[in-house]
């Protein structure tokens, strides 16, 4: 199969890939005007009339070249869109995996005009990843009208509840992996020089509660086992595992607990976010924290959570998909990167049960989440180039 694939690759002359991307540069402004359509349709997470309309639109837009819809219904997030499209040959498809919702509450776009400023685009979610859902539909097109149908199956997948964990999601995105050939993720590029992400840290949450004895903190001092100073032992204790050389790390982020100042807690609460780069560290962690055991035997510790992504790590086949990415972006005098991040994504999923994965593939640009989220306009025609010669040759 590799071999197979360099010679397709070796077969078309440099020349060919220049006129490619060519041809995207042409269509940067249907790009441009896509991507701004995509953005001024709001879509948080959290508002499943919004995340709906967008997907119903994403749905339409993709059946109108070619692919096949189909809406897996979700009852507290938007519904999930599906879009398969065939190909010639009979390899199996390829995975274009995004989403469409935001973390910008509805009502953004009035403070955060999508606008274009200094060759940049603004406005909520056009880096993550509204400029990434626009490049997988005119890179298919681009197939298409080279070709005159799509080199090999694609199926693209459209997810409402990226931002806030992916419940709805998941058991789809891993379904739809097991079939295909190869994932690619058109998440946010890392950083300005347009990087592809090739190992990204995988994400727990745990929420540790404890039970202690109330008394009077007065009147009854040593009748009293409090909650709070249990909490606060399990997490230094906890804190001690953090090892950022191996890229484990954990944040108890929100503390609460106690009533009164003068009453010795009965109860304390900290929810805790931890990161990991393996899956063994994964394991580990989730050991430990399941383990957890009171050191005050009147009180009681349980633990709930677990490891919601495990990490995509640079396993063969990641480094696979990123040489065939290096070497179509080397036809265009591209030197392109790769770099390993600490947030997760849905690539997560699908790396997690060994599915080729290359994340990273959509929008340039800075501000992801934040007020001054944008893209840079002129790195969308390679983008696009990248991610129509990833179809063909991934
Ligand atoms: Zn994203």
């Amino acid at each position: 199969m590799r071999s197979k694939k360099k010679s397709t690759m070796r077969a078309e002359p440099n020349r060919i890939w220049h006129e490619r991307l060519r041809y995207f540069e042409a269509k940067l402004p249907d790009l441009v005007q896509t991507t701004r359509e995509f953005v001024e349709i709001e879509s948080p997470s959290d508002d499943k009339l919004s995340a709906d309309r967008m997907g119903t639109l994403l749905a339409a837009r993709f059946q109108a070249i070619g692919g096949t819809a189909r809406v897996h219904r979700a009852e507290v997030y938007g519904d999930n869109i599906q879009i398969t499209f065939p190909g010639r040959d009979k390899r199996k498809p390829v995975l274009l995996l995004g989403h469409f919702d935001t973390v910008y509450p509805l009502g953004t776009l009035a403070k955060m005009p999508c606008r274009v400023a200094d060759g940049r685009m603004y406005g909520p979610g056009v880096l993550d990843m509204k400029s990434g859902v626009a490049l997988m539909y005119y890179a298919i097109q681009a197939q298409q009208a080279w070709h005159g149908s799509l080199p090999r199956p694609v199926t693209v997948f459209l997810v409402s509840d990226e931002e806030v964990g992916s419940y709805s999601s998941r058991a789809i995105t891993e379904r739809l992996a097991r079939e295909s050939g190869a994932v690619l993720v058109l998440e946010p590029a890392a950083g300005l020089r347009g990087a592809v992400k090739t190992a990204r840290k995988g994400v727990g949450e745990y929420t540790i509660n404890v039970k202690g004895i109330a008394a009077h903190a007065g009147l009854d001092p040593s009748k009293g086992h409090s909650a709070i100073l249990e909490l606060s032992r399990q997490i230094v204790t906890l804190t001690k595992l953090n090892d950022l050389r191996r890229g484990l790390s954990m944040n108890p982020g929100v503390i609460r607990g106690g009533t009164r100042t003068n009453v010795i807690a009965a109860e304390a609460h900290a929810d805790v976010d931890v990161r990991i780069k393996s899956a063994k560290q994964a394991a580990m962690m989730d050991r430990k924290f399941h383990a957890l055991k009171a050191f005050d035997k009147h009180c009681s510790v349980s633990v709930e959570g677990g490891i919601n992504r495990l990490p995509m790590e640079r396993n063969a086949g990641v480094v696979a998909l990123y040489k065939t990415a290096q070497a179509i972006a080397r036809e265009i005098d591209w030197k392109l990167e790769e770099a390993a991040v600490g947030g997760g994504s849905d690539g997560n999923f699908t790396a997690g049960i060994g599915i080729p994965t290359l994340d990273g593939l959509g929008g340039v640009g800075e501000g992801a989440h934040a007020v001054h989220e944008h893209i840079v306009i002129s790195e969308l025609p390679r983008r696009a180039t990248l991610l129509a010669g990833m179809i063909e040759n991934a």
